[in-house]
């Protein structure tokens, strides 16, 4: 079981189950989102992903309309993202967990919009835009 919560603390979240995957995404719009030079997130299944606390806190945005991301109202705290054609699966920022996960990142995505400014992770795969699937 995995734990996470937002900076305030209002909002908390269980996961009930394993991470799989965790992705890389240099996309403009994460970057903008999070405010770093880019994101890491996982794909997690929605109906294993329990709200312990806040869940009337969380708003969202959506900057394309097949995408909303999900943040604490309260504190600003990028929480998930979530597709309108896939709305089973959610993306879990990872900087708001709190349990130790061992799982490193698998990939990076949109490696064609990353910032010239930072490089990370080397050694995995990088896909210039969206998902390998
Ligand atoms: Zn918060
Ligand atoms: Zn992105």
């Amino acid at each position: 079981m995995l734990k996470g919560q937002c900076l305030c603390g209002e909002v908390a979240y269980q996961y009930d189950g394993e991470l799989t995957e965790v992705a890389i995404c240099h996309c403009s719009q994460c970057r903008r989102a999070q405010g770093t030079p880019f994101v890491t997130n996982a794909p997690v299944n929605m109906d294993q992903l329990t709200f312990l606390s806040g869940e009337h806190l969380l708003k969202d945005y959506f900057a394309t309309e097949n995408k909303r991301r999900v943040f604490c109202s309260n504190c600003g705290s990028p929480i998930f993202s979530q597709r309108m054609d896939k709305l089973d699966t959610v993306r879990l920022r990872l900087g708001t967990f709190t349990t130790p996960i061992s799982h490193t990142p698998d990939y990076h995505i949109y490696h064609s919009d990353r910032v010239e400014w930072f490089d990370c992770v080397a050694g995995i795969p990088t896909y210039a835009e969206g998902n390998p699937e």
